[in-house]
Order: structure tokens, then C-alpha cells, then sequence
């Protein structure tokens, strides 16, 4: 039986009917979406990495801790076989506002990332954003293949080695000093915009020094944006202190001369496009026949739970599913069960 509920004759990845779902959809390995996403609107997400291969492995991560911890960039995948995914998914959504390279692991590690921008930029007008912890911009090779991204958005959470290495767990061969000035050094060169997320961990990077520190290294990368984020999902380790809102706000209001905000924690519904409505009413539809957890959503639906979470906190916000604690898994169910 097939795990997707098709009873409207449409997907549940897409909202497209099923027909055109399996002609198109089925083969697609690497590409997922369009999803809403906190930062960017509908989003086409494009994940050209192993699962959880990354430079970092950070505490708060949301896709769980890195297991391949790697500074080697390789040719993960055939870039033909992803910019064909990438077309047949731009053929097959209604509305996409950014072509966004994300998923569960550092991209910038996939050496073949320049050439993948490039082939976008060929077949398509829709902007192309990169999430990126930022970490191998100090290489020239990684800067010559963003330059070409409408939007880099990479993350900076700590600008002293001792809270980078608390935070951000790096690779043993990878320098704070190196990360800040490829972020330095890039954003003199880049022409599009460049929004980077600081990452607040309650007791670590939330004090005055560190603040500052950060704040004094913000300034030298002069970025479009700075987007405050703190944890709101379960993280890959145990004792990710998050921080409230008014905190965030209060450092909004202490660096006053950065274009900072606060990142929003969970999109209004009327912020979503109307064919995510679909996907939703799936998810629902799926809860509601017995309480699930993440993973047994990612397994059901094929999606990444970076995606998932984003439709769970709408959910969850208009009170049509709850979270329940059993043992040390997190179910979620529809309301009264
Ligand atoms: S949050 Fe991003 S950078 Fe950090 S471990 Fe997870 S995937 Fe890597």
C-alpha cells in the first residue's frame, strides 16, 4: 500500500495531482518541495549531500549530530542527474520564490556546488539562495562557486574559539580565525545579498562578552541582514539551553547599528501559499489515524524534518495537534486523543 494518503487524488509532496506526481515526482532524489520556510518564503530545497556530512556538528543541530565530521569536498552526485531533478520539480510546482540549497549537512562540501548554481542560473529566473555555515568560505574555490547564488545565507554563532568549539563542536582541523575572515573576505566580493543567522544558546553565547565580541565581528562582515534564531526543536544533544524572545529582542536592541532581527519562530498561516495546504491537511490526516513521530513523518512522507517541522509548528500553533512525551520518543497526535 502506498504510505502517501491519495484520497483527493493529489500528493501529498505537492498538491499536484497524482498522475502527474508519479509521472514527474517519483524520481526525484535530491530535490524537495516547494516547502514554506521560515526565511525564504515557498521554497524549492536542494540537498546535494550525504546525509548528516558536515564541517560542524553543532549542538542545536535539527537534523541530529553529524556523523561523517569532514573538511573533504567531493563530487557527491552527477550534476546533470540534479539540475534534471531541479527541472522537472520547477516543471511541476505552482509557485516558487527561492531555489534553496539546503537539507542535512554542509553543501558547500559538495565541490560540484559552482557548476549546479550555474546550471540553475541557466534554465531558470528563480532567485538561488544557499544555506551555509560559512565555514569553508576562507577557500577561494568555495567563493568563485557562491558568487553566482542570489542570497548566501550562512550562519556565524560564536566569535571566540572557546564558544565555537562549545557550540559549534568543529572539525579539529577547522580555525575560527579562517571561518571569520572567509566571511570577511567574501562579503567584500559579493554583489547579492547576504543575511547571516546567530544561533543564541542560553549560558553560552548569551552573555555581554560574547555579545560583543560577535556584535565587533558582525561589523567587519557588514552582511545585508543578521537573523537571530534560538532552539525550538529538539536538538542533536541533550542540554541546548534556548533563549526567550525578549532576550533575542534585547540584543536587537543593543546592536543598533546592524540590520538585526529576530527570526520568526512560526509562520502565520496566512503567510503560506495556498497549495501547502494540501500538505498540511495531510500531515493531519496521517496524525489523526494514530500519534507519529518525526521520524515515522519522514519515513511516511519522504520529507526532510527540517521541512516537516515547518507545517508541524502551524499545526501545532492552531491547536489541531498536540506533543506528547512517551519514554524518550516525542509523539505527535491530534488534539484530545
Ligand atoms: S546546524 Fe547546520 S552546520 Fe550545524 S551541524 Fe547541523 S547541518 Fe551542520
Amino acid at each position: 500500500m502506498s504510505p502517501f494518503p491519495r484520497g483527493n487524488g493529489e500528493s501529498l509532496l505537492t498538491g499536484i495531482p497524482t498522475w502527474e506526481y508519479n509521472k514527474t515526482m517519483n524520481s526525484v532524489k535530491h530535490v524537495f518541495g516547494p516547502v514554506p520556510s521560515r526565511r525564504l518564503g515557498i521554497s524549492l530545497g536542494v540537498d546535494i549531500i550525504p546525509f548528516k556530512t558536515c564541517s560542524l556538528d553543532c549542538i542545536y543541530c535539527e537534523c541530529s549530530k553529524t556523523t561523517n565530521l569532514s573538511l573533504r569536498r567531493e563530487s557527491f552526485v552527477s550534476v546533470d542527474a540534479i539540475l534534471g531533478e531541479i527541472k522537472k520539480s520547477i516543471a511541476g510546482a505552482q509557485y516558487i520564490e527561492y531555489i534553496t540549497f539546503s537539507g542535512s549537512g554542509e553543501p558547500t562540501l559538495n565541490k560540484d556546488i559552482g557548476a549546479i548554481i550555474k546550471g540553475i542560473k541557466a534554465m531558470s529566473d528563480i532567485p538561488v539562495a544557499v544555506l551555509t555555515n560559512g565555514t569553508l568560505l576562507y577557500l577561494d574555490d568555495v567563493q568563485e562557486a557562491l558568487l553566482a547564488a542570489d542570497l548566501i545565507l550562512p550562519s556565524l554563532d560564536a566569535a571566540s574559539p572557546g564558544a565555537f568549539a562549545e557550540i559549534n563542536r568543529p572539525h579539529k582541523d577547522l580555525e575560527l580565525k579562517n571561518v571569520i575572515e572567509g566571511l570577511v573576505g567574501f562579503s567584500a566580493r559579493y554583489k547579492g545579498q547576504l543575511w547571516v543567522e546567530v544561533f543564541i544558546v542560553g549560558g553560552v553565547n548569551d552573555n555581554d562578552q560574547e555579545l560583543e565580541l560577535l556584535h565587533r565581528t558582525l561589523k567587519r562582515i557588514n552582511p545585508t541582514r543578521v537573523q537571530l534564531n534560538s532552539l525550538d526543536r529538539p536538538p542533536a544533544y541533550e542540554n541546548v539551553l534556548p533563549v526567550d524572545t525578549t532576550v533575542l529582542q534585547s540584543i536587537v536592541e543593543k546592536w543598533n547599528d546592524l540590520p538585526v532581527e529576530v527570526i520568526k519562530r512560526v509562520r502565520e498561516r496566512g503567510e503560506i501559499a495556498s497549495f501547502s495546504r494540501n500538505l498540511e491537511s495531510s500531515i493531519l490526516n496521517t496524525v489523526q489515524r494514530r500519534p507519529l513521530t518525526i521520524e515515522d513523518l519522514v519515513t511516511l512522507t519522504g520529507m526532510k524534518r527540517v521541512e516537516l517541522f515547518k507545517y508541524i509548528d502551524i499545526l501545532e500553533k492552531e491547536k489541531k495537534i498536540i506533543t506528547r512525551i512517551v519514554g524518550n520518543h516525542i509523539f505527535y497526535a491530534p488534539i484530545g486523543q
